[in-house]
């Protein structure tokens, strides 16, 4: 008898050594945002682990495909693929196709090379380009001046002066990549979320998540919150990083076409099965504006839409409500 009960009593003592299932969750400060990780895991050693690989996932993306670091891939094929055909990694070669799929279903919406003239601005210090330099780097935006060889898994540009940058598709995927390495683990509830950009496995544990959008000219307040589950979210708004100079609202999503920021909406959130899908429609339907962007969307059957327009009205895909 007293043998039994010290035996519970050590067991009881020996639980939380060995684990207890919680809720866990680290921050970082990776691709120019905020990396968030949360997950359930049955065992807390183990949960930590898988957010630390995670966060690692970040930083080696981010170590290649940063347009900003001098000895990035992508850095290699902006300063060498208009000289030559550039042998890529499978895993940039195949970013790049995407975003050349993107750009084809946008109609150039979506475009890689918006960079020529993405990367003259710095909406920190409030640099811009001026008209002359806007003008000239114009005909270097278009996605057909990137050749793309699957057989040789090369990059070349067709004209001087194209640059590159996947700003608008590298999150997305960041997060997809994290998800599949926790999906590897077996973890069965789990938020990702990178700057605009989330995915979710399963519930909250029997309720679901609540995302919430941001209101575009509110601080801290939200337009809406959507409860969800097993799915992906991307917003992206012309409020993160902008200035204003003489009433004019200069933001980081470039409309190919114009070389100026895209002013129809102020923001637009995607619903859709990745992260990659979801940050790459939310930048195209962004450049599309609500009347084409809405379209689009409708006409796609994997994805939804939140847009708030230029009046900041908020107007929702027909499949929203049975969204799930
Ligand atoms: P973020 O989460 O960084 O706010 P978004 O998904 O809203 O990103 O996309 C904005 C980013 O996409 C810009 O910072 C830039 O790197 C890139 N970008 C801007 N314009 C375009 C465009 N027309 N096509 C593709 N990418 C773009
Ligand atoms: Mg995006």
């Amino acid at each position: 008898m007293i043998k039994r009960a010290s035996g519970l009593l050590l067991l009881l003592l020996l639980l939380p050594a060995l684990g207890r299932a919680e809720w866990l969750s680290d921050q970082a400060s990776v691709m120019g945002t905020r990396i968030n990780v949360e997950l359930w895991h049955e065992d807390r050693a183990l949960g930590e682990l898988a957010i630390a690989t995670v966060i690692d996932e970040f930083k080696r993306l981010d170590e290649k495909l940063s347009p900003y670091k001098t000895d990035s891939e992508l850095t290699l094929v902006n300063r060498m693929a208009a000289e030559v055909a550039v042998d890529i990694s499978s895993e940039l070669f195949h970013l790049l196709q995407e975003s050349h799929n993107y750009a084809k279903l946008t109609q150039g919406a979506f475009d890689i090379t918006f960079a020529s003239i993405g990367h003259q601005y710095d909406y920190r210090t409030g640099k811009k380009p001026n008209q002359q330099s806007t003008r000239q780097a114009l005909p270097l935006i278009d996605y057909r001046h990137i050749r793309l060889d699957a057989k040789t898994q090369t990059v070349r540009f067709l004209r001087k002066g194209v640059q590159i940058d996947l700003g608008g598709i590298a999150k997305g995927y960041a997060v997809d990549r994290g998800i599949a390495l926790l999906r590897e683990r077996a973890i069965e509830h789990a938020l990702i979320s990178a700057g605009g950009d989330s995915r979710l496995i399963g519930d909250h544990r029997g309720r679901p998540w609540h995302i919430g959008i941001q209101a575009p000219r509110k601080k801290a307040a939200m337009a809406a919150v959507l409860p969800l589950a097993d799915t992906a979210i991307s917003t992206s708004g012309d409020y993160e990083r902008y200035f204003e100079a003489d009433g004019v609202r200069y933001h980081h999503i470039i409309s190919p076409k114009t070389g100026h920021s895209a002013k129809n909406v102020q923001s637009v959130t995607i619903l859709g099965p990745n992260a990659t899908r979801t940050d790459a429609l939310s930048t195209s339907i962004f450049v599309l504006g609500a009347e084409a962007g809405m379209a689009l969307i409708d006409s796609l059957d994997d994805v939804e839409a939140v847009i708030i327009d230029r009046d900041g009205q908020m107007l929702t895909s027909a499949g929203l409500d049975s969204f799930h």
